[in-house]
């Protein structure tokens, strides 16, 4: 009789979006697959033409349109009353000039939604918000977009904040080797991470469930770090500077997205070191580049602060004022980077 009503006892005590079958889960997994489904299908059919520069001249594509709207139109459809911040906006898409890039993107869409109008695309695009709330999910819905353009790495990630806190984190990565001994093996990881439950990879279809461990290693020398491709997004030659502090031999791991979080946390590599480029010093990290990746480091054992040490903070605006660069580790090693980010 006893363990029964502890176990009763300890799911009462839960929150709903930590627990494996709640709905936040169930939906967040049937969104994230969908919009890579739609992500892979422009890939192949159009190799990544069609995209928009942006104020900030980064790129965007009609899949991270098609992403958006997919992804918002299915967490408002479950949670009506949630939040959703997000990275893309219709408001350049309306305009006449790109009438053909939001044919294309509707086009897309009506393969996993038939009857979506234009006119309801747009609108699900805009349910993306930039206001954070004590509740509410953040998208970023092709993290990494030069990576898709290449044909590399990309993500769909997706997090759910509860009073500043990473409650569950999805990310999608259609181009990542499951399999890290066989990178030229089959392609494709979900990873999923739960406050409190564990951070588990899981093939595009929810199928060969895993549980994720960083690597334990103590000594750097034979161990691999991983950066991003892009040099104006961190530093990589102050990385260097860093890795040769710490007695790593091996090359970087260069990889877009936040798949380097997926990539620390399956123990592939023992550090994600994101220093700003100083060919961009004002630059801001936004919560959704970082918030499930943060949780899928976190709950595979790893840490994951600034490069300063502080927390990363996902409570006070789309923009993580007060963190400068970040630093994801297997945890073991975390005081011994930050003391070397720190020699000049
Ligand atoms: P990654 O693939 O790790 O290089 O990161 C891709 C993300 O970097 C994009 O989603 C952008 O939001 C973000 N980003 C854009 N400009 C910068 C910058 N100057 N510094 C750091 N991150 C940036
Ligand atoms: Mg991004």
């Amino acid at each position: 009789m006893e363990t029964p009503l502890l176990f009763l006892f300890c799911r009462k005590k839960m929150s709903l979006s930590t627990d494996e079958n709640s709905p936040e889960v169930l939906t967040a997994i049937q969104a994230t697959q969908m919009a890579s489904r739609l992500c892979q299908k422009i890939r192949g059919e159009l190799a990544g033409r069609n995209s928009i520069t942006k104020s900030d001249r980064s790129p965007v594509t009609i899949a991270d349109f098609g992403s958006q709207a997919i992804v918002c139109k299915w967490i408002k459809e479950t949670f009506p009353d949630d939040i959703i911040v997000a990275e893309e906006d219709a408001e350049e898409l309306r305009e006449e000039v790109h009438a053909n890039l939001l044919d294309q993107v509707v086009h897309y869409v009506r393969l996993f939604l038939p009857s979506a109008s234009r006119e309801q695309v747009c609108s699900w695009i805009d349910l993306g918000s930039r206001v954070l709330a004590d509740r509410f999910w953040t998208l970023d819905p092709i993290d990494g977009t030069k990576g898709f353009l290449r044909n590399d790495q990309y993500a769909i990630a997706l997090a759910l904040i509860e009073k500043g806190q990473v409650k569950l984190g999805i990310m999608a990565c259609p181009n990542l080797y499951q399999d890290k001994d066989r990178p030229e093996g089959e392609k494709g990881c979900l990873f999923l991470a739960l406050k409190g439950r564990g951070s588990f990879q899981m093939d595009m279809d929810g199928g060969k469930k895993r549980v994720l461990a960083v690597s334990k290693v103590e000594d750097p020398w034979d161990a691999f770090f991983t950066e991003s491709v892009e040099s104006d997004h961190a530093d990589h030659l102050f990385h260097r500077r860093v890795a040769e502090r710490l007695n790593i031999s091996k090359p970087p791991l260069r990889m877009d997205s936040q798949a380097k979080y997926g990539i620390v946390a399956r123990g592939e590599a023992i550090l994600y070191l994101r220093v700003p480029s100083p060919s961009e010093p004002e630059y801001r990290e936004k919560i959704w580049d970082h918030a499930a990746g943060f949780l899928i480091a976190e709950e595979a054992g790893g840490k994951v602060t600034d490069i300063r040490g502080d927390p990363l903070d996902f409570s006070s605006g789309v923009e993580m004022e007060k963190n400068h660069g970040i630093l994801v580790s297997n945890g073991i090693l975390h005081d011994r980077v930050l003391k070397a980010l720190k020699l000049e």
